[in-house]
């Protein structure tokens, strides 16, 4: 019998949904497109984003703060850390009713609270990019700025938002834990959020305030796990070059060549779309067999059997 495939998946903002309720909602039909894989006769390993669940944790814990004068404000590694476990006990409560469902009772299902090393001389903690949380007024984003040293930057026409370093991803520090996990069979929930950013104090793990782009640790867990397929799973069924202008046209199939090509050209805007391509290029240009596949949610079982989505290979 053929060995079973590998697969990381890597879920974003629509499979989570941006509130409690949706996200409810919105676990249920993740655990279904997941469990389909399983069914396919994959090995799935998932990953997952926290932008909206971060932003929302992290303006609890100041209104805490505000609240009571004992309370000091949570670090953001701390929110992320949350977000991990708000994020994975309900994806996991999904997943293990949908497999029961289907009569699979074999396959535990676990989250791993993770935390990734990142590089304390990484430059993006010069450059806070990364948009966490909801829209402010320019008068709130000042008082934030104020009083919590927050980086504030105006989104697009579209208000004020807290902006965070996005340092990438360099090492995962449980990795021997979730490898143990995913080779014993189990379906594993990691690099939540993409990972709690810490760095190395000697034998000490300290919280960096950072948010690491889901993307990039998803590609280095799948990376590390040895996986066939990288998987990222977002709200379009396909990556387009020209996206939006009247010559658009969507991509089928890529060679880490082209993918690269297309990336000079800036065909793939930054904060959303270019760091999955770039993920996707550098899963597939790490080793023969490595494929990395970016599609809808939906479709992740006719992505898998070559139906849709965009394939990057060597
Ligand atoms: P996620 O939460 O899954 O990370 P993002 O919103 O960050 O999702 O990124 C996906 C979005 O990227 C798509 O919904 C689309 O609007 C946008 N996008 C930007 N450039 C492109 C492109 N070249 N091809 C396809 N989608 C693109
Ligand atoms: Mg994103």
């Amino acid at each position: 019998m053929d060995k079973k495939k590998r697969i990381v998946i890597a879920l974003g903002g629509n499979a989570l949904g941006n509130t409690l309720p949706e996200q409810m909602a919105a676990v249920k039909i993740t655990a279904k497109a997941i469990v389909d894989l399983i069914e396919e006769g994959c090995e799935v390993v998932v990953a997952h984003g926290n932008g909206p669940q971060v932003g929302m944790i992290n303006n609890a814990m100041a209104a805490l703060s505000r609240e009571d004068a004992n309370q000091p404000n949570t670090p953001l590694s701390v929110c992320v850390a949350m977000s991990q476990a708000y994020i994975g006990y309900d994806l996991q409560n999904a997943l293990r009713e949908e497999l029961i469902n289907r009569g699979i009772t074999n396959i535990p299902v676990a989250t791993m609270i993770t935390q990734i090393r990142v590089d304390q001389d990484d430059p993006a903690f010069q450059n806070p990019s990364k948009p966490i949380g909801h829209f402010m007024t320019q008068e709130q984003a000042r008082i934030a700025e104020e009083k919590y040293s927050y980086i504030m930057k105006e989104d697009s026409g579209r208000g004020w938002r807290r902006v965070v370093a996005s340092p990438k991803p360099a090492e995962i520090i449980e990795i021997g834990a979730i490898r143990s996990l995913v080779d014993s069979g189990q379906l594993v929930i990691a690099c939540g959020g993409g990972g709690i950013p810490v760095m190395r104090q000697g034998n000490h793990l300290k919280g960096a305030s950072a948010v690491i782009d889901k993307d990039f640790a998803s590609c280095l867990l799948a990376e590390e796990l040895d996986a066939d397929f990288l998987i990222i799973l977002t709200a379009v069924e396909k990556v387009a070059i020209h996206f939006g202008k009247p010559d658009e046209a969507w991509l089928d199939d890529l060679s880490v060549e082209e993918a690269e090509k297309y990336i000079g050209e800036g065909h793939f805007a930054p904060g959303s779309m270019l760091p999955k391509v770039q993920a996707a290029v550098k899963f597939a240009g790490s080793g023969e067999g490595r494929t990395a596949l970016i599609t809808l949610l939906e479709k992740a079982k006719d992505g898998i059997l070559g139906k849709t989505g965009t394939r990057i290979h060597q």
